[in-house]
């Protein structure tokens, strides 16, 4: 099987180019075909001769791929699905709003964190995807150059695949690549300690927190990564770095009714987060089968909301886009649904 040029930075790409007899600055010329311009052909790279193509060809593809299916909402929300290495699917959501086209990238096929509240979870974990497989998400979907934020809330947990996903980051953020700012691009997670502060240290990219409940025993109910990971211990790390600047943290919130949504949550959550530079998305709870709870109802959401906001915590109701394609927050599940 040949080596997939994407997923490469551009050192890597002179590295093939040479491997190949061919000039190091190839390797420039590739990673401005592939991550500036989104090609996903050979025949595309003009700049590039024949022969020297030829020779690549031995032994590399570019490895993009384009998605097998979509499907188009009514608020405009567009889900893509890709096949995977190993034979999996995955989907990348992309969300249209006034000036802003952002991707919702998947970073696993499946998910191993068990949070039952998850079409995804409830899948189990059936692999991680390559640099490559998050990349083409990126430049396979019709209008890729037009992308303007990306975040990584798809399939998965993003830092129980960092390796992959760190190198993702890198190259969208490479002048020599995508060259997209860190502001850019946000990263959600459950709060997998080690793999949290690599990503806190090592990139400027903002920071989006799963809390869904501020009790660590009834979080514990819904999300297995508590036992692991404590949400407090997370928050102290949280806590060492600096959001009061370009860099921002959220937590993501979603409602259910009576679970998460009543006053002591609300003034537990305060306490929690109080001095810390941060914003509060509560989303909606999309029903799903076989789960007890339903989402909270609005006039519950306005209420939280207010509470957090009257006691100096910004906070809003996000809107939920994709439901009805089922790709609205914690719906994915890698399925063939028609347009
Ligand atoms: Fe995995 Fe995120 Fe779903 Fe939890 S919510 S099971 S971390 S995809």
């Amino acid at each position: 099987m040949k080596t997939k040029l994407l997923g490469k930075n551009p050192d890597e790409l002179a590295a093939a180019a040479v491997d190949c007899g061919l000039k190091p600055f190839v390797g420039r010329q590739l990673a401005e075909w592939l991550y500036v311009k989104r090609a996903c052909s050979w025949d595309r790279m003009t700049n590039i001769s024949r022969e020297s193509k030829a020779r690549l060809q031995e032994k590399y593809d570019l490895g993009t791929s384009l998605p097998v299916a979509s499907a188009c909402s009514a608020d405009g929300t567009v889900k893509y699905l890709f096949e995977v290495e190993g034979g999996e699917s995955v989907e990348a959501v992309l969300i249209p709003d006034e000036d802003r086209r952002t991707l919702c990238v998947s970073s696993q096929a499946g998910c191993r964190m068990g949070c039952k509240f998850c079409m995804t979870g409830r899948q189990g974990w059936h692999g991680n995807l390559s640099t490559a497989d998050i990349l083409n998400q990126f430049i396979s979907i019709p209008g890729a150059e037009g992308l303007t934020n990306a975040v990584f809330m798809g399939m998965g947990e993003p830092l129980d695949n960092s390796d992959a996903v760190f190198k993702a980051i890198e190259i969208l953020t490479d002048e020599r690549c995508f060259g997209w700012s860190p502001k850019r691009v946000t990263l959600s997670t459950i709060g997998v300690l080690p793999a949290l502060k690599r990503f806190l240290d090592g990139s400027c990219c903002h920071l989006a927190v799963s809390l869904h409940n501020p009790f660590p025993d009834e979080r514990l109910e819904m999300m297995p990564v508590q036992k692991a990971w404590p949400l407090k211990d997370v928050l102290d790390l949280i806590r060492q770095y600096d959001f009061t600047g370009q860099r921002r943290v959220s937590f993501e919130y979603t409602m259910f009714a009576g679970w998460n949504d009543d006053k002591r949550h609300a003034d537990a959550l305060i306490r929690l987060l109080g001095g810390l530079e941060c914003r509060v998305n509560l989303i909606r709870f999309h029903k799903i089968p076989d789960f007890p709870y339903d989402c909270a109802p609005e006039v519950r959401m306005e209420e939280f909301k207010n509470r957090l906001n009257n006691h100096g915590i910004v906070c809003t109701i996000r809107a939920s886009r994709g439901e009805d394609i089922l790709a609205a927050c914690g719906m994915l599940a890698g399925q063939r649904s028609q347009s």
